[in-house]
């Protein structure tokens, strides 16, 4: 969670971008705030036989462009701003990847680590009881997040198919494979950012074999990352990071035995073989590429005048203030934003609600070339806009998707 109110960080980078697109002054305010959003109070037969109420939200942003699409979290700190935030970020995401979907978010306020299994699907299966009628295939469909995995979605999917009498898969995605998921869900998020960085390659004349790269974050990102970087690209992973420090080794990690050791002792700090750096250390290498897949705000007006590498991709969500960014910017460091950079995930969650409607299974190398077209097409917008308007990557991003919501809106005829 930033320090910053993420609602208004997402309101103020929406300014930035009106001005640009010199937006109408009714447009414009109509895109500042959701079209819509539920709250809930969720009561739970705990394992001691006791109730327990629960506070759960479900944000629809904007649908010009179709249902709307996002995640839900279960998390103890979780707010309806940062859950608005992000159902904007969810509106301009999908609408810059070309999906014919809006933005949308919801969250529970729980620490799913408190709770028992059974707990856990009884939480689970209440809050599609209290939402169900908000959501659905063609109205809004959420996905895993924070704290919600493949099984959660599981058992909404089979709560949101009770109550409608039906096996309804489209209703949510990520879901086990078995029961209507994707192929190629897993790694979505990181092989999606892989195409990004093969088309900015291309751009900056970079040779992606000879290339170094450094990565922070060891999760689902930056592990995925990581050996996608070697086995695509045969690029070099010289360093990674996890909450507790970092692995360096000049000559490139093994990173089948830097992953074992993180398996063993949940961390890559002093795995074999490797020099011990920290988080910042690693931000300011001296490599080709950096891949940040851990937090927001890591990159700031403190260190981004240090950044080396020529290449930033943002696997994270916000972890470039927008002063670090100028900085960047003036630097000539080529920035990947997040909401391009990390895209893969939710176009493979759309592909996977394509399979559902037309009761059909694409193979994995029918998703991974759906997955690149989409990839590049969007990164190929981005760029264009960068250099037409004269602005950064990220600004261009946005002026790219909020200028598709407003000509939707208009065709719509609601402004
Ligand atoms: P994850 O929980 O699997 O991994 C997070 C990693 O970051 C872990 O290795 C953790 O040790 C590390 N980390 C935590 N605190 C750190 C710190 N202070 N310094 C350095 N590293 C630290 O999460 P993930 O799914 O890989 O997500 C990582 C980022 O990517 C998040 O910003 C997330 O929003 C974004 N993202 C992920 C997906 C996805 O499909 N997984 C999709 C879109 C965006």
């Amino acid at each position: 969670m930033t320090e910053q109110n993420p609602f208004e960080m997402a309101q103020k980078q929406l300014d930035e971008c009106a001005a640009i697109l010199m937006l109408d002054k009714d447009v414009h305010e109509l895109l500042r705030h959701p079209m819509r959003e539920l709250h809930v109070s969720i009561p739970v037969r705990m394992d001691d036989g006791s109730t327990r109420v629960f506070q759960g939200f479900r944000v629809q942003y904007n649908n010009a462009l179709g249902p709307t699409k996002g995640g839900i979290r279960f998390h103890p700190a979780e707010t309806i701003d940062t859950v608005r935030a992000l159902a904007a970020w969810m509106t301009w995401k999908c609408s810059l990847l070309g999906l014919p979907l809006g933005g949308g978010k919801g969250g529970v306020i729980c620490n799913p680590k408190a709770l028992s299994e059974t707990e856990l699907e009884r939480l689970s299966r209440a809050y599609i009881n209290q939402v169900w009628q908000f959501i659905g295939p063609d109205k809004d469909v959420p996905a895993p997040d924070v704290y919600t995995t493949p099984q959660v979605m599981a058992w909404m999917m089979d709560e949101y198919s009770k109550l409608a009498g039906r096996n309804t898969f489209g209703c949510i995605t990520g879901k086990p494979v078995c029961i209507g998921g994707s192929c190629g869900r897993e790694d979505a998020t990181a092989r999606g950012g892989m195409y990004t960085i093969r088309e900015a390659a291309q751009e900056l004349g970079l040779n992606l074999k000879n290339a170094t790269v450094a990565i922070q974050g060891y999760g689902n990102a930056g592990c995925n990352a990581a050996f996608l970087c070697k086995e695509l690209f045969g690029a070099t992973v010289v360093a990674v990071s996890d909450s507790k420090g970092g692995a360096y080794d000049k000559n490139g990690l093994n990173l089948e035995s830097v992953c074992g050791y993180k398996a063993a002792t949940r961390s890559v700090v002093d795995s074999p073989h490797t020099e011990v750096i920290t988080n910042e250390e690693l931000l300011e290498l001296e490599v080709d590429i950096l891949i940040a897949a851990a937090l927001e705000n890591v990159i700031t007006e403190r260190n981004a005048g240090n950044i080396k590498a020529k290449l930033l991709a943002e696997l994270a969500n916000g972890p470039t203030t927008p002063e670090a960014d100028k900085i960047l910017y003036e630097n000539g460091v080529h920035v990947i934003p997040d909401f391009l950079c990390n895209a893969g995930g939710v176009t493979v969650s759309y592909f996977e609600m394509v399979q559902n409607i037309s009761m059909y299974c694409w193979g994995i190398e029918e998703v991974y070339e759906r997955l690149d077209k989409k990839m590049t097409a969007a990164y190929r917008s981005v760029l264009d806009a960068s250099r037409g308007y004269g602005i950064n990557m990220r600004q261009a991003a946005y002026v790219v998707a909020v200028d598709r919501v407003v000509e939707a809106m208009r065709l719509r005829g609601w402004v």
